[in-house]
């Protein structure tokens, strides 16, 4: 099975689950300046949006709407969770 044609090599068995099954991967890889909000719609009810978000996160997917969110919403979580490890090293 494969989501954004993508064929990782970790358990993807969430797939199966995601409501983007069929929906034509471009929805998912915009141009630069065009609406997401499309593909959005289709992530805000799937059951599975966590899993496809932490996915795209943990192997720093830099294209396309993950679990609900663009490539610049996905650098802002980086972006936090990076400066909270580090305040919880140094702490
Ligand atoms: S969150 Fe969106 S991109 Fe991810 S599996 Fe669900 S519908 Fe597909």
């Amino acid at each position: 099975m494969e989501l954004h044609g993508i064929f990782p090599a970790e358990d993807m068995s969430w797939q199966r689950e995601a409501n983007c099954l069929g929906v034509h991967p471009d929805l998912f890889f915009p141009e630069r300046g065009a609406s997401t909000r499309e593909a959005k719609e289709v992530c805000k009810g799937c059951v599975v949006r966590d899993e496809c978000l932490e996915f795209a996160l943990n192997n720093g997917e830099k294209f396309g709407i993950w679990g609900g969110m663009s490539e610049r919403e996905r650098r802002r979580i980086r972006r936090a969770r990076s400066l909270e490890r580090r305040a919880v090293v140094g702490a």
